[in-house]
């Protein structure tokens, strides 16, 4: 016998409100390592550099370098590394244009925010 059920209930985000926070309104915040003084989007628990626990975070307020594009079956891929921050990250492409070196981060009010980049503005 076999039958359906549907589960509803909430997931906290923990550790990574203030990223998530971030990504729901197009800033890149990076968790940091007070001990060295590095910053990683997207955030992690132990830094790479120094192997301390991160412990804060920082608004990187800045854009990103695209390293490398892909195009997939669900879209355009780019893995790009934000201004400041150690490492890179893998966000979905498909409002860059395909020779765009540079890109910001694009709100995203969905539930969970997922990164996506779109054109630098012009100053
Ligand atoms: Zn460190």
């Amino acid at each position: 016998m076999k039958r359906n059920v549907t589960l509803e209930y909430a997931l906290g985000e923990g550790w990574l409100a203030p990223w998530l926070d971030g990504l729901r309104e197009g800033r890149p915040v990076a968790s940091t390592c007070s001990a060295c003084g590095d910053a990683h989007f997207p955030p992690l628990r132990v830094c790479p550099t120094c192997r301390s626990r991160c412990d804060g975070w920082r608004n990187l307020g800045g854009g990103a370098t695209i390293l490398c594009r892909t195009q997939g079956t669900d879209g355009d891929f780019a893995m790009a590394r934000f201004d400041g921050a150690r490492i890179a990250t893998i966000a979905r492409a498909d409002r860059l244009p395909e020779d765009a070196t540079r890109a910001v981060l694009a709100a995203c009010p969905d539930d969970p925010p997922f990164l996506s980049l779109v054109t630098e503005p012009r100053t």
